[in-house]
């Protein structure tokens, strides 16, 4: 059998306390940098930005009811009557005006306006992050911490994330994209280090050899890559401190944002690979007879790369995605290929993984096993909660060795 038996590592050791971490100077919450601006977080020391969270935590709802003039006081504007000289531009009279009810502000004359976070970027030529950062020192708001709380992007969830300028072909997006983007500046990223399932220079490790991405709202990149280097796709996903993905972020790709921007042609097709297939490439070292191990998600190949360094780890992206064209790759390279589905209270996945192997296997010839390690060691609550490789890793205490 492949995986006679491989040796659970030690789990890195528990983090510090979390409050450690929002005690260092406000500068470390660095939002990621626009595209072409200076990335100032480059200039800490490595690792420093798995410590704090991968944007400021600002209290939004307290920032927006300060009241609109009194925020215009600070700002040395002169409000009369709810009104005063618009600061955009000349004037011959008053016609900016503050809508004390609605906390709002609004100018006839050139038709700017908005809440108290636009009127200081506008008064004072800022960004939101800086502008959401004077508010909050001139009106003494702490940061919304609390790490039970969903984190929320900021500034609002964008589908955008910023990628260079550089046509995709009509197969793939360039490659260009890949280092461009690549950073642990993501909620997957700093939750993974947060609850301690990896340590930072092991999710540094992670992020070179997936080439794992950032969003400007925190978002990871998962790019799926394969053996000849050439970018299929990039999925975006959103993650909650405590390492689950946040529902109330729909996962996109990368194609989907090109096409809405008319950068890739509606026509385009973008065809999916293994995520990490690009491991396997002639130019990656790997050891003699490491085998490929498959599990669904891309979190999952992402942490066994780490914990359990003697296979090379790939995900299909979900249950559903096990198709004989994935494993083309492969043919003729002579690599074991085990599966690692999630469990399910009825072994669904398993059986799913395993008719579709044996299928695959008739068709290509590969050696294609499916593990059916989780269906044997995790209990029924653990099948019922679907766990997967990494969540059975670190919730058994009984054993150090598993057999597969
Ligand atoms: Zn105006």
């Amino acid at each position: 059998m492949p995986f006679a038996s491989f040796a659970v590592p030690s789990l890195p050791p528990a983090p510090a306390p979390p409050t450690t971490c929002y005690l260092l100077p406000t500068t470390y919450y660095l939002h990621p940098p626009p595209t072409g601006s200076r990335p100032t977080y480059y200039l800490l020391p490595i690792h420093t930005y798995y410590l704090t969270p991968p944007y400021p935590m600002f209290n939004l709802d307290k920032i927006r009811t300060i009241p609109i003039e009194e925020v215009a006081n600070a700002l040395g504007i002169e409000v009369r009557h709810h009104k005063c000289n618009c600061f955009l531009h000349e004037y011959k009279h008053p016609s900016l005006t503050f809508n004390v009810s609605e906390n709002l502000w609004y100018c006839f004359s050139c038709g700017k306006g908005g809440s108290t976070i636009n009127l200081v970027m506008a008064k004072e030529n800022l960004g939101f992050i800086e502008a959401c950062r004077w508010l909050s020192e001139q009106f003494n708001i702490e940061e919304d911490i609390s790490l039970t709380k969903q984190i929320k992007p900021m500034p609002k969830p964008r589908t955008t994330p910023s990628l260079p300028k550089a046509q995709p072909t009509n197969d793939y997006l360039p490659a260009l994209y890949l280092s461009r983007c690549q950073s642990g500046r993501n909620t997957f990223c700093w939750s993974m280090v947060q609850s301690g399932i990896l340590t930072a220079d092991q999710m540094e490790e992670a992020v070179a050899r997936y080439h794992l991405g950032a969003t400007h709202d925190g978002g990871v990149i998962f790019w799926q890559v394969d053996e000849q280097q050439q970018v299929h796709e990039g999925k975006v996903m959103q993650y909650r401190p405590d390492g689950h993905r946040s529902q109330s972020h729909a996962p996109y790709t990368i194609t989907s944002v090109l096409k809405r921007r008319g950068q890739l042609p509606k026509s385009h097709h973008a065809t999916r690979c293994l995520f990490g297939l690009h491991l396997i490439s002639k130019h990656a070292r790997h050891e003699d007879g490491q085998p490929i191990a498959i599990v669904e998600s891309e979190k999952t190949a992402v942490i066994c790369s780490l914990l359990i360094p003697r296979a090379i780890w790939m995900a299909t992206g979900g249950m559903n995605n096990l198709h004989a064209e994935l494993f083309t790759p492969f043919q003729g390279s002579g690599y074991r290929i085990i599966l690692f589905p999630d469990t399910d209270p009825e072994g669904k996945a398993y059986a799913l993984w395993r008719k579709h192997a044996a299928e695959i296997s008739s068709k290509t010839g590969l050696a294609i096993y499916t593990s059916d390690i989780l269906e044997r060691l995790s209990t029924p609550d653990q099948k019922e909660r679907k766990i997967d490789l990494v969540e059975l890793l670190l919730e058994s205490k009984t054993s150090n060795t598993m057999d597969a």
